[in-house]
């Protein structure tokens, strides 16, 4: 899932500043799972909004709606005949959502409410770890199901480094070396031959350094 949290209120109404009716946006997907902008963050967000906006004595409405996802056209266009009602739309949703938003609703101004953080999981209650960096060539079968990538601090493809030590990684003590949890996971699925194999430096063409990439499934395309 994608994680995020939210900006902090005061930034968002310098974003919708000379506003005078605003849609608070959510999304009922990731962010609703990592509690940032699913509908309950939509009615705080709006509340906080009117409230901060009482203080200031400015002229705001505040509007609420939460599309299933806001990063697929055919839920955003749910949001159609509210648009036009409104001079910005605040999204609750991850980058996509938002710039899904601004595609779709070219004279409306978009803000996002979100800062988009990482692709992870939910650890505990409150607490989400990132897990993929969307590298673009999945090495997970080399690596007993640790993402190295994301979870090592120095993304090293053959380690740990020199400085793992009782299983914390050296950049950060709270953190597992990901090369520590990737060695005890192999030991226990009988699989630890893995590591002898050196692996060679990674192709980065296919992560996101050569601008933004595209899949394109030929056999799903009409
Ligand atoms: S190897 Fe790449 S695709 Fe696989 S989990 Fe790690 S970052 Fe994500
Ligand atoms: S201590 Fe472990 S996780 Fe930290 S940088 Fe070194 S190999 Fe990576």
């Amino acid at each position: 899932m994608i994680v995020a949290e939210r900006k902090a209120i005061s930034d968002i109404l310098q974003m919708i500043e000379g506003a005078g009716r605003v849609l608070v946006v959510g999304c009922g997907t990731c962010v609703t799972v990592c509690l940032a902008g699913g509908e309950k963050e939509v009615a705080v967000c709006a509340s906080l909004l009117r409230l901060q906006n009482q203080g200031e004595d400015r002229d705001l409405t505040v509007a609420e709606a939460t599309i299933e996802r806001q990063c697929e056209w055919e839920f955003a266009r749910e949001l159609d005949e509210l648009v036009p009602d409104c001079d910005a739309i605040v999204s609750l949703a991850c980058g996509a959502g938002v710039q899904t938003l601004a595609a779709q609703f070219e004279d409306t101004p978009v803000f996002p409410g979100l800062n988009t953080q990482f692709i992870g999981i939910p650890e505990e209650q409150g607490v989400w770890t990132e897990h993929c960096l969307a590298c673009g060539e999945c090495v997970l079968d080399k690596t007993g199901g640790i993402c190295p990538i994301a979870r090592c601090a120095k993304t090293i493809l053959n380690g740990p480094c020199g400085g793992s030590q009782d299983g914390k990684c050296e950049i950060n003590p709270e953190t597992d070396c990901a090369w520590q949890l990737i060695f005890d996971r192999l030991k226990r699925l009988g699989r630890l031959h893995m590591l002898e194999e050196i692996e060679p430096p990674k192709n980065w063409s296919h992560s996101s350094d050569g601008g933004p990439r595209k899949v394109k499934r030929e056999d799903m395309i009409l």
